[in-house]
């Protein structure tokens, strides 16, 4: 797409479809000038959107953390998603439902604001480029730390949370590399911009603790994927030299889905047995209708 705005199309706002391009917020919006703004990233595989039920509840969850709340039931939202992907007859694609207090009030404190709810779905095949996703995308370090949980509420998938991300990625592109990744505020290994990371240690997968940043949906699934094959998952601290030790490291994440890391910064990895295994495995879960997966068409 060459724009976000001027498409044809439809995306639900505030309880019905709307033509695409006729979508807008004010500019004296709460949400933009304050971040109160807390958002979702979702994938529709074969007519089906993946751990919808997840996403809409993180959504109303992230919404609480910033100290508002969405109008509508988890439910309501599951069935709006339902409603654009179908509308933008949608088979394999993305989903962005988006909430952000209105512009009733100016300030930092807007406890009189509407809540609003857009969801937007478009094609949107592949996060990294194929070829990245094969050798394995590189990252370099970002000189940007995940903060500590007393001074954001770090569990909220909050655009404000995003400022560091973009920062971190966009220094990355210009460096040469695919994307960056995240120390947090310890020094201990966090995440990337948009994924979670894992690493493959003598067939064994540690991964960081979730305490000061997202615990992606994918994550969660990769690790039950890993557990059904038998395989040990230790979530703890993991310092930058562990990094050293580590056979495979991969990341997961709704874009990212599960993608090989084949370097990060003078450390390279080869794309190993571990991680193709369970990014086939990831592939065949998505595909297949699941409890928490609902049709689209
Ligand atoms: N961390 C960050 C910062 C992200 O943006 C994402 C993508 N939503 C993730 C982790 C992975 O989360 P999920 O698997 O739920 O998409």
């Amino acid at each position: 797409m060459e724009n976000f705005h001027d498409q044809e199309g439809w995306i639900w706002c505030d309880g019905k479809l709307r033509k695409w391009n006729e979508v807008q917020l004010h500019v004296l919006s709460h949400g933009l000038h304050y971040a109160s703004c807390v958002f979702e990233g979702e994938r529709v595989y074969g007519g089906t959107v993946f751990k919808l039920r997840e996403h809409s509840q993180r959504l109303i969850e992230s919404a609480r953390m910033l100290g508002f709340e969405i109008p509508y039931t988890v439910e309501e939202i599951d069935r709006a998603t339902i409603e654009t992907a179908k509308a933008m007859k949608c088979v394999d694609g993305y989903v962005r439902p988006v909430a952000w207090r209105g512009s009733e009030q100016m300030g930092v404190s807007a406890q009189k604001t509407k809540v609003h709810l857009a969801i937007a779905v478009w094609d949107w095949p592949s996060y990294f480029s194929p070829e990245a996703r094969e050798r394995g995308i590189k990252l370099t370090m970002s000189k940007w730390k995940r903060p500590s949980p007393e001074t954001e509420p770090v569990k909220a998938k909050a655009s404000g949370l995003y400022m560091i991300c973009t920062l971190s990625k966009e220094a990355a592109e210009k460096a040469g590399f695919d994307d960056a990744l995240m120390l947090d505020w310890r020094g201990q290994v966090a995440e990337c911009t948009g994924a979670n990371v894992l690493l493959v240690m003598n067939g064994e997968i540690h991964t960081p603790t979730p305490d000061c940043f997202l615990d992606g949906i994918t994550r969660r699934a990769v690790i039950g994927l890993a557990k059904g094959r038998g395989i040990k998952v230790i979530e703890r601290a993991v310092w930058p030299d562990d990094l050293k030790k580590a056979d495979e490291v991969f990341v997961t994440g709704t874009a990212a889905e599960v993608t090989p890391i084949g370097q990060i910064d003078d450390l390279h990895f080869q794309v190993g047995p571990i991680t193709r295994k369970l990014r086939d495995d990831f592939e065949k879960l998505v595909r297949q209708p699941a409890k928490q997966t609902a049709k689209v068409g």
